[in-house]
């Protein structure tokens, strides 16, 4: 156990910054100490949509927060500062911006919402054409990867899971792999990365999001860049289902993840 704790990072958390988050930097890093974890990275929402006063205070936030939080645990634990950019083909200035600024150590690319869309979680699925707004999905996706604005795609393929329920049918994903595929050699060919966000397990949605099959598509594609995170909004969920990630990683084939400093990924071997 002692040796599998040497890999315990957790790439995907949210802080106060986050409107929904209820714990602050330094009490999300006394308890990841607490459990072992060695590196974590701070990745709240910074909405390009929400404009350029909001995201901004967003970085400099989480920056600010990061900064103390290695003054006091620093010798114990890595901390990242980082954010989860959403939308960012909706704005790229503001988004190159924001992500390029030399604070920020680690960018996740993420699509909640679509043009003229409201966030996925929000949307009345029973009353709306599925397939085609998968399409429109994966052209966007397309989009935000093409834009470069990240160093990782975060939870590739989450909101199908809202779909299914609520349209009360199952969507058939695999028909959708060409187009995903295209996205996933686009971020392979700039060297960037994809996540593994284990919040389907820990929220019992019965899988990594995204799955086993997209990971193998993403290294036929090329891809290598891996980072596994929990979309932890709280110290409760920090940190869950890491392991079991690890375990499915190296089920695919790559025994390594990625934690990312500076915007540079650190490859670590998974034991
Ligand atoms: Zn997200």
């Amino acid at each position: 156990m002692t040796t599998v704790f040497t890999n315990y990072y957790d790439s995907h958390v949210h802080s106060v910054n986050s409107s929904d988050a209820v714990d602050s930097v330094e009490a999300i890093c006394a308890h990841a100490i607490r459990i072992g974890l060695k590196g974590i990275a701070f990745t709240d929402h910074c909405d390009i949509d929400a404009g350029d006063e909001r995201c901004e205070r967003v970085r400099r936030g989480i920056v600010s927060d990061v900064i103390e939080a290695r003054d006091l645990y620093g010798n114990d634990l890595r901390v990242s500062a980082g954010i989860e950019l959403g939308e960012a083909h909706h704005n790229p200035g503001l988004a190159r911006r924001i992500s390029g600024d030399a604070s920020v150590d680690f960018v996740i690319g993420s699509l909640h919402r679509m043009r003229g869309e409201e966030d996925f979680y929000h949307i009345d699925y029973e009353n709306t054409d599925i397939d085609a707004l998968m399409r429109r999905y994966y052209e966007e996706l397309y989009e935000l990867v093409e834009n470069g604005c990240f160093d990782v795609v975060g939870h590739i393929n989450y909101q199908p899971r809202y779909m299914s329920e609520r349209a009360k049918r199952s969507l058939d994903l695999p028909r959708y792999y060409s187009d995903l595929f295209e996205i996933l050699k686009s971020v392979a060919r700039q060297g960037k990365g994809i996540e593994i966000n284990t919040s389907g397990l820990w929220r019992n949605q019965g899988d990594t999001i995204p799955s086993s099959d997209v990971l193998k598509l993403f290294f036929k594609a090329g891809g290598e860049i891996v980072t596994i995170g929990s979309d932890s909004h709280n110290l409760r969920s920090v940190g869950l289902e890491i392991f079991s990630a690890m375990e499915k990683l190296k089920l695919t084939g790559l025994s390594r993840f990625a934690f990312f400093s500076g915007r540079v990924p650190e490859i670590i071997d998974i034991e």
